[in-house]
């Protein structure tokens, strides 16, 4: 069985909120999310290193901004080893395809892929996306803009 999960994150990779703010955040994405349900799964998610937030299933290509090639076998191998070291060291990386030196938020993915050190994780919502209006009230709470990653496990 699969899963849906949106995450919400700030627009800045390194940014961390105060933890009333992320509470505040978290309650306010149930209810958008969750209407209806009770007890929904939403969790807070705080990391010491920038962490990949990843679209799994959604995410099929990721390619170069210098050279064009594709190179989501690669990106792929970063995302586990980001995974096993509990973050990244680094924001930029060499790419395999030309050499070139690229952060990691300027690669081409098509479909969007995040970066964070904060994440807040609502696991099978009953409504999705978050609309723009949603992404301010959201980013009002938090005390810092915010994107959406619609992640398919
Ligand atoms: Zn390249």
């Amino acid at each position: 069985m699969s899963d849906f999960v949106v995450s919400v994150i700030p627009t800045d990779p390194r940014w961390q909120p105060a933890p009333e703010a992320a509470d505040a955040c978290a309650d306010l994405l149930r209810a958008l999310l969750y209407p209806e349900e009770p007890d929904p799964e939403v969790e807070i998610g705080w990391y010491d290193r920038v962490a990949i937030v990843h679209p799994h299933e959604n995410l099929q290509h990721v390619t170069c901004p210098r050279c064009g090639r594709e190179i989501s076998d690669w990106f792929d191998g970063l995302a586990e080893e980001a995974e096993e070291r509990q973050g990244l060291t680094e924001l930029e990386a060499t790419v395999p395809c030309c050499g070139a030196r690229i952060p990691l938020t300027g690669l081409r993915h098509d479909w969007p892929c995040g970066f964070a050190r904060f994440e807040i994780a609502a696991w099978n919502p009953e409504r999705q996306p978050l609309s723009g209006a949603d992404l301010t009230a959201l980013g009002e709470a938090l005390g810092h803009a915010v994107r959406q990653i619609e992640a398919h496990i």
